[in-house]
């Protein structure tokens, strides 16, 4: 048997972040992860870095590569139309700023980091249970290589998503869950083909939401709205190009770059959150604890603020301070945590077509239209959208 003082599950963005704060505090942990290191790192998922992660990744020594190889944006656009509207956030929000970075690249970031500082990951760990997390002294256990292996600790961090094994071992009746199943899906591809814009485009066409997003000088990200429950073998190739050149088209001639599509895949929109965010010394963090709909691009962002808040309480504890930063951290990520659903939903809802079915909906397509032109034409519903998109301080 192993010991040590956090067992993390999942090292995702908020298992690694966490796993590099504890160190920094003193404190020891061992990230068990069920997947290699090689498909961790070729993962491809989120890409928009808020302000706040810049800064917390900076100052704490983990932002080097990211800083040289991502770029700082200011500004993004919403198209209806075919008009371009551009919403120059740091201007509105205090000069912040935000980065594309894609995830993978910061995970591989983040291994590589904390492996080189003699931390502890173990990768393909299957099969992993949690035991006795009502207890001072809870218990990992799971299989490497076929071998049964345990971890004693002090607090197990649970940070091992939406699937993992962590939020079931809370027992029934303990959390209560909002759940929203949006009437909305998002075709996702990779394309290898360089960008044919310089900031992210959000745009709202009668056949729906189309998305431009940013990768590397040579690869775009693009969404196309669709059914949620659509498969994707509906959608061949020249389809994808098609409702993106229709979608993005806009009446001043901007074209749009096409090439080979290395990825594709159906993501379906949720909101889900539980509460509280902990029971006895399990303390979940990141989209074990909550989805936000990808459209506000927040789920990275959310997760490593709850690796923050979580490193502060349990360091804190380990310095003798008592508990009470534990005590709050459900309550201090669950306020971020909802003002994000908020504003991940109310931007959802303001650019996709809404279904057939939905009642009264010639009328909601007009307060759609009316948010869209109230963001896109007053600072102060500017400076609103910029406080959230760039990342809320509190
Ligand atoms: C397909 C997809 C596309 C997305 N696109 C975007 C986007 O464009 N913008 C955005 O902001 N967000 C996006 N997200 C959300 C964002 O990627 C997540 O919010 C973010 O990854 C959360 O980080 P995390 O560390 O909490 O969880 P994860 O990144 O999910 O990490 C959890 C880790 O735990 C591991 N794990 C799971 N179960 C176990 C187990 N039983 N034992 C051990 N390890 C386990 C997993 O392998 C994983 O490495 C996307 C998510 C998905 C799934």
């Amino acid at each position: 048997m192993t010991r040590t003082q956090v067992g993390i599950v999942g090292a995702g963005p908020a298992g690694l972040v966490l796993a590099h704060l504890l160190a920094q505090a003193g404190v020891e942990s061992v990230v068990l992860e069920r997947q290699s290191r090689a498909y961790i790192e070729k993962r491809v998922r989120a890409g928009l870095l808020e302000h706040g992660t810049v800064r917390l990744l900076k100052e704490r020594g983990l932002g080097e590569r990211m800083l040289e190889r991502s770029l700082a944006h200011h500004g993004t656009e919403l198209r209806f139309d075919g008009q371009r509207h551009r919403i120059p956030y740091s201007d509105l929000y205090g000069g912040r700023e935000m980065r594309v970075y894609a995830q993978q690249e910061l995970v591989a970031d983040l291994v590589r980091l904390r492996l080189a500082a003699g931390g502890e990951i173990v990768f393909e760990a299957e099969n992993v249970e949690l035991e006795g997390i009502d207890s001072e002294a809870p218990l990992i256990r799971y299989r490497r290589g076929g071998e049964a292996a345990e971890l004693r600790c002090d607090f197990i961090a649970g940070c091992d998503g939406f699937h993992g094994v962590s939020r079931p071992s809370i027992p029934e009746g303990v959390l209560t869950i909002y759940n929203d199943r949006l009437p909305f899906g998002w075709v996702g591809i990779l394309a290898a083909v360089p960008p044919s814009t310089t900031e992210i485009i959000y745009a709202l066409h009668e056949r729906g939401f189309a998305g431009h997003m940013l990768r590397t000088a040579d690869v775009s990200r693009f969404y196309l709205q669709c059914d949620p429950d659509d498969d994707i073998a509906n959608w061949p190739d020249d389809r994808i190009w098609y409702e993106l050149r229709t979608r993005l088209a806009t009446n001043d001639g901007w074209t749009l770059g096409e090439g080979p599509i290395i990825e594709k895949n159906i993501t379906e929109m949720r909101s889900f959150l539980v509460s509280p965010m902990r029971h006895g010394r399990l303390y979940l963090a990141g989209d074990a604890a909550h989805i936000v709909p990808p459209t506000g691009a927040k789920g990275m962002n959310l997760a490593i603020h709850d690796a923050g808040v979580l490193a502060g309480a349990v360091a804190s504890w380990y310095a003798g301070e008592g508990d009470g930063l534990l005590a709050g951290y459900s309550d201090t990520c669950l306020r971020r945590a909802w003002r994000v659903q908020e504003f991940s939903s109310w931007m959802s809802w303001m650019l996709h077509r809404l279904p057939e079915d939905t009642p009264n909906r010639a009328y909601r397509e007009q307060l759609q239209r009316a948010r869209l032109e109230y963001v896109t034409s007053s600072p102060a519903a500017g400076a609103s959208f910029a406080e959230n998109y760039v990342g809320i301080e509190f």
